[in-house]
């Protein structure tokens, strides 16, 4: 199929893309073009104006300031899955990076475009709340900083304003002796999640501190696991504590039911995916 119709421009710089968000009806930013493009042409998505940001320059940094990492809005997938500085600083997000599409798709595709487009299995929207990360927002009348917990509020929907633009991503370097482990079951590789766990963790004097688990694809949106976090707190890592985390965990969602997984098979993948995440992490913390 193809798109219906819509005006297209494609500026030179980050203050007339914000002026065209501000003064276009029904506008669109277009990245990647990895998500957008597809809804169109099915015509699930109908924008009137398509803003593509590909010729702003400086917009595709990966970067530490000080101990933040910071990730602009034409940073590529395959940039961030391949770059020393998220290798060195969050393995996790390399890790996840092995689940997310194909390569054809990670080399266009960029985060900021998968985190606006907020699909509930994306491996990329979870990670983010488990790393705490802040959403640099920017529109034409100035910035402000979402949390990542702020960000995502259902289903393909965002707390982005229409004249708002992601235009960062920080995040805060996890403390020296983090474990951590990102794990999923799809369809096939490279499709998106019909369940993902994901965990970091410290290990105090043998017992496990600021836990933090998230999961994709079984929810209207990504989300952490209180109830699991608090399970684990001052708990010596052991197999019987993890099978609890799990069975509170697999309590705490509530899954879609759709033709390819049902709701109690979703809810059987984080019951498994669980204890396999929090092992693998108190393993790796130091
Ligand atoms: C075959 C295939 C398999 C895939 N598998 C996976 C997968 O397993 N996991 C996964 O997570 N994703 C998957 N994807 C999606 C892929 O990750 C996309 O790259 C990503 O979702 C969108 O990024 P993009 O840069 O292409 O954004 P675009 O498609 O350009 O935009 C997506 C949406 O975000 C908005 N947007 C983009 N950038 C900004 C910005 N800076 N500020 C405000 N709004 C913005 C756009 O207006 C649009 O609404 C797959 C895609 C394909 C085609």
């Amino acid at each position: 199929m193809k798109p219906a119709k819509f005006e297209y421009s494609r500026p030179d710089d980050l203050p007339t893309v914000l002026a065209l968000l501000a003064d276009q009806e029904d506008a669109r930013i277009l990245a990647g073009g990895q998500s957008l493009v597809p809804m169109m042409n099915f015509r699930i998505a109908q924008p009137a104006a398509l803003i593509d940001i590909n010729r702003v320059p400086g917009l595709d940094y990966i970067r530490m300031e000080g101990d933040v990492i910071a990730i602009g809005a034409l940073a590529r997938h395959a940039d961030i899955q391949r770059s020393p500085v998220i290798q060195s600083n969050i393995p996790i997000m390399t890790e996840a990076y092995d689940w997310v599409a194909h390569s054809a798709v990670r080399n266009r595709g960029t985060l900021c475009g998968n985190l606006c487009h907020a699909d509930p299995a994306s491996e990329m929207p979870a990670l983010m709340q488990l790393l705490e990360a802040q959403m640099v927002v920017a529109s034409h009348t100035g910035q402000r900083e979402v949390p990542a917990a702020d960000f995502f509020t259902g289903t393909y929907e965002t707390a982005l304003e229409p004249d708002e633009m992601l235009t960062e991503v920080r995040i805060a370097k996890p403390a020296a002796g983090t474990g951590w482990r990102f794990e999923e079951v799809s369809m096939r590789k490279g499709d998106f999640a019909w369940a993902a766990c994901a965990a970091m963790l410290r290990l105090e004097a043998g017992q496990i501190a600021m836990p933090r688990v998230a999961v994709a694809g079984v929810g209207d949106a990504p989300m952490r696991l209180d109830a699991v976090e608090a399970i684990l707190t001052g708990q010596a890592p052991s197999e019987d504590l993890f099978q609890t985390a799990a069975q509170t965990g697999a309590d705490a969602i509530d899954p879609p039911e759709t033709p390819a997984a049902s709701a109690a098979y979703r809810k059987d993948l984080v019951r498994t995916l669980l204890p396999r995440v929090l092992s693998t992490a108190a393993e790796r913390a130091e």
